[in-house]
């Protein structure tokens, strides 16, 4: 028996690892443009929250489950591969990841070829779920961060900041087209592919980060993510991110990602 963390929501089971299920709450033919789904599991600080509204607003809500982490743990012939759910949407970013999360698996060997089909079948899964590639739709992605990032020279972890993304922009960073000046707390962020959500975000006091549509033709720019394959589809994307305590340090920024979602589900 699959666990189900939500109320009315139901468990539809990915049929070739049954271990792996998306908990789909609200109505799954919903006629809402709006399709919520949280792909790290042990990033949740939003989700009862937004499991309530979804059922009070008819709207559609999918989280990937399987065993409370991050990472996906594929069983291919009596072996456990790691694969990040967020890069499993191309080929390249899956190879990417597997080989990043798996350093002593051999990338010619059956195991591997066997974990990309996978892994690239989960994220057709995951697409069709939330009811294909249909750019009537808006994909909003629910995420948790950490403190700070990895070398700010305070302790943080973690690669998303808006300090972090302003280097990397002033860096050179191909898939960033513009960032919002810093308010508020650095780790609490839109990241978005539409031009146009992106200004009004800013005039609403929010922290944005607006994709570079590069993403979509440069083929060293495909990391495999939900925000990427959205872009390449002409589908409207929106990540929700906000501060949670990890490892002891930061807080579950809940009220922020309340009045986030909030926006979110004003917009048109
Ligand atoms: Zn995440």
């Amino acid at each position: 028996m699959l666990s189900l963390l939500f109320a009315s929501s139901l468990a539809v089971v990915f049929p070739e690892q049954q271990d792996i299920y998306l908990e789909v709450v609200g109505n799954k033919n919903s006629a809402n443009r709006q399709v919520f789904f949280a792909p790290h599991e042990n990033e949740h600080v939003i989700n009862q929250y937004l499991a309530e509204k979804t059922h009070q607003e008819k709207g559609k809500f999918l989280v990937l489950r399987q065993a409370g982490q991050r990472e996906i743990s594929l069983s291919i012939n009596n072996q456990t591969i790691l694969v990040d759910p967020n890069r499993i949407f191309t080929l390249r970013g899956i190879k990417h990841s597997i080989k990043k999360l798996n350093p002593l698996l051999d990338i010619s060997s059956k195991n591997f070829q066997q974990a990309v089909n996978r892994s690239y079948t989960l994220g057709q899964f995951i697409v069709t779920k939330m009811g294909g590639l249909n750019k009537q739709k808006t994909w909003l992605a629910v995420h948790n961060n950490t403190q700070g990032f990895k070398d700010d020279g305070k302790g943080g972890i973690g690669n998303v900041s808006m300090i972090r993304y302003r280097y990397k922009l002033n860096s050179g960073a191909k898939y960033l087209s513009n960032l919002t000046p810093l308010v508020g707390d650095e780790d609490d962020l839109f990241f978005v592919t539409n031009k146009q959500d992106f200004m009004q975000m800013q005039a609403k006091g929010f922290n944005a980060v607006l994709q570079n549509p590069i993403v979509t033709s440069d083929i060293e720019e495909d990391d495999g993510s939900l925000s990427v394959y959205a872009q390449m589809h002409g589908i409207r994307y929106i990540n929700i991110e906000a501060e949670r305590k990890y490892q002891g340090k930061g807080e579950d920024h809940l009220s922020m990602q309340i009045k986030m979602l909030n926006y979110t589900l004003s917009l048109d």
